[in-house]
């Protein structure tokens, strides 16, 4: 005679399979929050600078790394709602460095059904052919991919070039400007490409880059490895983002402070005589109670105490 064996549950078994189903809904409903902060961070950068309009054919350059790789995703996602039609191309220039793999990227497009271009181009023996070893690739490096993407662009019919470039990015290209060179100035979202032919939008303006990062991880994109040509990473920009960090973890807010201060901007109160007309101020007699108060302190740097002693006992 047959006999038939039942599974026992045990008690503990049962609570760990019910804290593993507790976990990965918690997962689950974590990576729909981000994909859904992607979203509207991109949505509202895309609006705030009027980057796509209706008719725009968008070149989107996927370089293989993290953050082009959510950019093309996240625009994709945002065609599917928007009111208006745009196109989307995306775009990988193959520079030909060693063990580049190009099989990924054509096999990633493909089965994600959009429409791409893989430019082969060999600017990394132009590079090593006419910079010194030892000596900075990057500048002729970038220069060279730069004139390709536009004329690429070109013969693809694309008004727009999309890169993915993310609030840190801005962040750390103003510091590296502001430190070593001298200049205040970040990375635009958006701008005229030197060759005045096409628009170049950064859509991840607003994106932090430890979300590109988990996302990147969530979705699985097959990234390929930024190092390959070789080039040594820029330090300075390394100790602006070691900077960032620290900020990060120990003033809570103050990176998310800075970034709003560039879309923040009054030349009035800097001292570039390009962005005002200090020469020409002249009073005019007229008050105006929303004008600067000249010998106010700023409310956010006027101290309420001195130490413990109340400033109107000092
Ligand atoms: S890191 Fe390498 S690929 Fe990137 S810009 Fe520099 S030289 Fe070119």
């Amino acid at each position: 005679m047959e006999t038939t064996t039942t599974a026992v549950e045990f008690p503990a078994n049962v609570e760990a399979q019910k804290l593993a189903r507790k976990k990965a809904e918690k997962i689950a409903l974590e990576n729909n929050k981000l994909h859904k902060r992607l979203c509207r961070l991109v949505g509202q950068a895309i609006g705030d600078f009027n980057m796509i309009e209706d008719g725009d054919k968008v070149m989107v350059c996927l370089s293989g790394g993290k953050d082009s790789y959510a950019l093309l995703d996240i625009l994709m996602t945002l065609r599917e709602r928007a009111p208006i039609h745009f196109d989307i191309v995306a775009v990988n220039l193959d520079q030909k460095q060693p063990n580049f793999p190009p099989e990924i990227l054509p096999a990633y497009l493909t089965e994600l059904g959009v429409a791409f271009h893989i430019e082969n181009q060999d600017t990394y023996s132009i590079v090593k052919r006419l910079i010194p070893e030892g000596k900075t690739t990057c500048s002729l490096c970038s220069r060279l991919r730069r004139g390709i993407l536009y004329r690429v662009a070109d013969e693809l019919g694309a008004n727009k070039i999309a890169l993915g470039h993310h609030r840190d990015d801005i962040l750390e290209t103003f510091f590296l400007n502001m430190f070593f060179g001298g200049k205040l100035k970040g990375m635009p979202a958006k701008l005229q490409s030197d060759d005045g032919k096409h628009i170049v939008i950064r859509p991840m303006a607003y994106v932090k880059e430890e979300d590109t990062q988990r996302y990147a991880e969530v979705k699985g994109f097959p990234i390929i490895p930024c190092d390959l040509c070789g080039s040594q990473e820029n330090l300075q920009r390394k100790q602006i983002k070691g900077l960032m960090r620290e900020w990060d973890k120990k003033f809570p807010g103050r990176v998310e402070s800075i970034f709003s201060a560039l879309s923040n901007v009054a030349p009035s109160h800097l001292m570039d005589p390009k962005l005002f007309g200090f020469k020409d101020l002249k009073a005019d007699g007229l008050a105006n109670p929303m004008g600067d108060i000249a010998f106010d302190e700023e409310p956010c740097s006027t101290p309420t105490t001195f130490g413990t002693i109340p400033l109107q006992a000092l």
